[in-house]
């Protein structure tokens, strides 16, 4: 059964202040499945206090006693993965298979991170004069606060609070409202495993009020959120307004180039089953389908065949490839889209239009000859539409490429390696992947640039947005 979910304060599990709680909704049925606790004043002013304890605690543990809990943890989540995908389902709508991977995958990051804990080092600088000892050291840069949304509830939250407890911060995370337990079951893996009291905290409740109250409060020294450009900017300038550092993982809008020696079949297969994974609900969707004119057509109908022939359905069944979007938001946002475009000269290869009356199912759609003033060329659609421009040459589509100011994630198919080289060099983007999808792996960097962002959430870069250099020179008296 779904459960109702509570803040989490000090490792204990709790409802709000005032007792109000949020209403959340299956995007599959539009019922009401659960209530989730809200936050008040008071409620983060606890938080707040357990994170300082918490943040106390954990500065006493070893680097190797990190990694033991987060190995901990790891396994727990791994034997849970059944009964936390299936509440997934429920509040967020993906596929059951979507959301066991999501899951699972959050025990690899736990060790990746488990793994980085003990990797934290320092080094010796050699001196200019006879007795001095240069030590470069790292140490955690403090109380951590967390924003995650509710596109990937477990994937956004492991990769935070996972890097900060390696690093020894302790976190405040504020969950998505939209999608609580799942989120919520991730905190109890940390719990279970054994992290001190006031390692992490969760709440929930009206995201600006929580952010304005968290930033600038001194306990905190980090900021980090995941979620949109404008939201992203804001909170960046209140961190920048305070002096905290910040992580800032963004919206992107990923070009997908076709060039004409590309395996079509290839392309189409893996641009299109990525395009309408988690129903276009992803960063690193690919979007802008930019593909070479000699390959066009094939690239038009092999992608329109896909796109109507997935199964769109309630993602508890078993042959549903594509569930529902997560909210009423954006089936009104892919209506705005299609509109806009199809008024502006577009062409509605397949899709377009909401499915049936009940829940958040949209067509997958594909949209030709669209202009590059449509709203869909230029905002993230952020849902499971795909615009398919044809280009001539390769300074053309790499002007196109990186003609917003997104940064994310990029994708070329070609079968030369002079033009992968030279498009994985063009590319203005955090990530690039050639011939295949191959981002997100908790080994390798994620983050972008521009207006994507700035920070790495995975790799080794990702432990140290949460690590202090510190300098010390001694000199033997
Ligand atoms: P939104 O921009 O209001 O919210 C995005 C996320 O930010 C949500 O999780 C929300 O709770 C949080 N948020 C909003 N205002 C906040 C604030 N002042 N302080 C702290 N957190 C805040 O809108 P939305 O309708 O949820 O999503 C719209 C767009 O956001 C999407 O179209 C997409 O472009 C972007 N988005 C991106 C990601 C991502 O993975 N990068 C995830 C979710 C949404």
């Amino acid at each position: 059964m779904y459960p109702n979910t509570q803040l989490n304060i000090g490792g204990t599990w709790r409802d709000g202040a005032g007792g109000r709680s949020i209403p959340v909704l299956n995007p599959a049925t539009g019922e009401v499945a659960g209530h989730v606790a809200h936050a008040e004043k008071a409620d983060l002013d606890a938080a707040l206090a357990a994170a300082q304890k918490g943040f106390a605690a954990l500065r006493k543990l070893s680097a190797f006693d990190r990694y033991k809990l987060l190995r901990k943890a790891a396994d727990i989540i791994r034997s849970r993965v059944d009964e936390i995908a299936a509440n997934m389902v429920i509040e967020q709508g993906k596929p059951l298979l979507e959301a066991k991977g999501e899951t699972a995958l959050a025990g690899d990051i736990m060790d990746w991170f488990a793994e980085e804990a003990r990797r934290t080092y320092g080094r010796i600088v050699p001196p200019r004069a006879e007795g001095v000892y240069q030590l470069v050291v790292k140490e955690p840069v403090g109380p951590v606060a967390a924003f995650t949304p509710w596109n990937f509830p477990i994937n956004q939250a492991v990769r935070k609070v996972s890097a900060a407890l390696a690093a020894g911060c302790s976190v405040i995370l504020k969950g998505p409202e939209e999608t609580p337990a799942s989120c919520a079951a991730l905190i109890q893996c940390y719990i279970d495993a054994g992290f001190p009291e006031g390692s992490v905290g969760l709440v929930y409740g009206v995201p600006a009020e929580i952010s304005e109250y968290l930033i600038p409060h001194p306990i905190i020294r980090k900021i980090t959120f995941t979620g949109s450009t404008p939201v992203g900017k804001h909170l960046a300038m209140l961190a920048g307004l305070h002096m905290k550092r910040a992580t800032m993982e963004l919206g992107g809008h990923a070009p997908a180039i076709v060039f004409e020696d590309a395996d079509v079949d290839v392309a189409v297969k893996v641009l299109g089953t990525n395009k309408l994974r988690n129903a276009g609900q992803v960063c690193v969707s690919p979007t802008r389908m930019l593909v070479h004119e000699k390959v066009y057509d094939q690239f038009v109908d092999g992608m329109t065949k896909l796109m109507a022939g997935t199964k769109v359905g309630n993602g508890m069944d078993k042959d549903t490839r594509m569930g529902p979007l997560a909210n009423g938001r954006r089936v009104e946002a892919m209506d705005m889209f299609v509109a806009d475009a199809v008024s502006k000269g577009a062409k509605l290869q397949t899709g377009g239009k909401r499915i049936g009356n009940v829940g958040n199912f949209y067509e997958p759609t594909l949209l030709t000859d669209v202009p590059l003033d449509a709203r869909i060329m230029n905002e993230e659609p952020f849902g499971p539409i795909a615009p398919v421009v044809p280009f001539k040459d390769f300074d053309a589509v790499v002007a196109e490429a990186n003609r917003l100011p997104f940064g994310l994630a990029a994708y070329a198919y070609t079968k030369s390696a002079k033009t992968a080289a030279a498009i994985g060099s063009a590319f203005e983007s955090g990530m690039v992947s050639i011939n295949h999808h191959g981002l997100a792996l908790p080994e390798v960097p994620f983050g972008g640039v521009k207006d994507s962002g700035y920070g790495s959430e995975g790799g080794s870069e990702a432990i140290e947005a949460y690590l202090n250099t510190k300098f010390i020179s001694q000199i033997g008296l």
